[in-house]
């Protein structure tokens, strides 16, 4: 007998057939004696159809509102698990976030878990399924909260970590992590196991079949993960630490994401404590700049100063930009319409020339590199968003993933 947290993303939940289906998985589990806590999603396409009413009301909704918005989607797919479950004659129950309670810090919808009470679930867990709503908890004032888009997956980590399940399963819509996003590179090829490391930086990058704070806090307190499909029996992808991981190959993965956006300031004093007064008032508003670039401009006197930012900051960075007082440029550009595409792999680090064969083979696409960033086991870079399959492919191709 073992304790197991088996998380159900929206796809798997998607409709009430796919929830009698899930319920099916639970109740084998229950046969062979398995204590379970189920973690779910909202249903597909939920979260955003809730999202676009609450822009429909004002395209800035208030955010406290927005989680109480959020969550319900996540409230109704555990109402129907727990009656599907019980259909079955599985005893079941479902907890809300507030009942358990599910401890949160940090500002509206991007909150962290910090707390999960377990007394109450753990004892019922000897006689029935716990069903919990991923993506949500409380705060210490008693406001309802969500943690960030694809939060489940990290609802289902926390509480594997405070319930100390034996394994956590991410039930999802494909049959595991893959060298590249199988539904846009059907070339891509399924990994049996990956290294915390790896699936963290592929997640960060665009890689969204995990969450990345979910891998973090899996990193963390050396959770092993399965990812794997609703669909079908087959064996999925695990996620643990790197001993007894494979590195023969240079390069595991490439993602894309599109989030991001660059802008330039040009013509800017080249003078000590300049680029601190253009970073401060971002880092102070909480906006996270990823890459940074600097060129020494045409009159040699000035500077061009290129970064990147999540496009749904682009609006606020610019009147930051323009706010700030302690900056002198002579032009100010954007451009919204760019992705990063991120090559990944821990035997990156034994292996040269990974950098130049990524440069060279973007060049034979004629995919002109618009900034860079590097880390020891990921390698991004910044192209026009309407090459980003091209690219994908390209350098899936050439570091042998095909
Ligand atoms: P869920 O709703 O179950 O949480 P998500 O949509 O969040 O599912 O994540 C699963 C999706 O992640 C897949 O359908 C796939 O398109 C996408 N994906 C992106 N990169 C990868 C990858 N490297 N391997 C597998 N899936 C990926
Ligand atoms: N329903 C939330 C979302 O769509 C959380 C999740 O599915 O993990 O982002
Ligand atoms: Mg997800």
């Amino acid at each position: 007998m073992v304790k197991k947290v088996l998380k159900f993303g929206g796809t798997s939940v998607g409709t009430t057939q796919r929830i009698h289906h899930v319920a099916n998985i639970i109740k084998k589990e229950r046969e062979i004696g398995n204590k379970i806590i189920a973690v779910v999603s909202a249903m597909a396409g939920k979260t955003n159809e809730l999202l676009s009413y609450s822009k429909n009301i004002d395209e800035n909704f208030e955010k406290r509102e927005l989680d109480v918005l959020l969550s319900s989607g996540e409230q109704v797919t555990c109402s129907l698990l727990a009656g599907a479950l019980m259909k079955l004659n599985i005893e079941a129950k479902s907890w809300l976030n507030w009942q358990i309670p599910i401890l949160t810090e940090g500002e509206h919808t991007n909150s962290r878990i910090i707390n999960i009470n377990i007394n109450k679930i753990d004892e019922y867990l000897n006689k029935g399924v716990a069903v919990v709503p991923g993506f949500q908890g409380i705060s210490k004032d008693g406001d309802i909260t969500t943690i960030g888009r694809g939060g489940s997956d990290a609802t289902a980590v926390a509480i594997a970590k405070i319930f100390k399940a034996d394994t956590c399963e991410i039930y999802t819509d494909v049959d595991g992590v893959y060298s590249s996003d199988p539904n846009k590179i059907p070339v891509a090829k399924k990994i049996d196991k990956i290294s915390y490391d790896e699936m963290l930086e592929l997640s960060s990058v665009g890689a969204k079949v995990m969450q990345s704070s979910a891998v973090q806090t899996a990193m963390m307190y050396d959770i092993p993960l399965e990812v794997r499909s609703t669909f079908t029996d087959r064996k999925g992808t695990k996620i643990f630490s790197q001993e007894n991981i494979d590195y023969s190959k240079s390069v595991t993965g490439v993602a894309y994401s599109k989030d991001d956006a660059k802008i330039t300031l040009i013509g800017v004093e080249d003078k000590p404590g300049v680029a601190a007064n253009i970073f401060e008032p971002l880092n102070k508003n909480q906006i996270n700049v990823d890459m940074v670039i600097q060129n020494i401009s045409s009159d040699q006197n000035t500077t061009d100063i290129t970064f990147t930012i999540k496009r749904d900051d682009l609006v606020k960075t610019k009147e930051i930009l323009k706010a700030n007082n302690k900056i002198k440029y002579k032009n100010i550009s954007h451009n919204d319409k760019v992705a990063k595409i991120s090559i990944v792999g821990a035997g990156m680090v034994s292996t040269p020339g990974v950098t130049y064969r990524m440069f060279r083979g973007l060049a034979d696409s004629n995919i002109n590199i618009l900034a860079i960033s590097t880390s020891e086991i990921k390698l991004s870079v910044i192209i026009d968003e309407e090459k980003t399959l091209d690219a994908v492919k390209k350098l899936h191709t050439i570091f042998d993933l095909d």
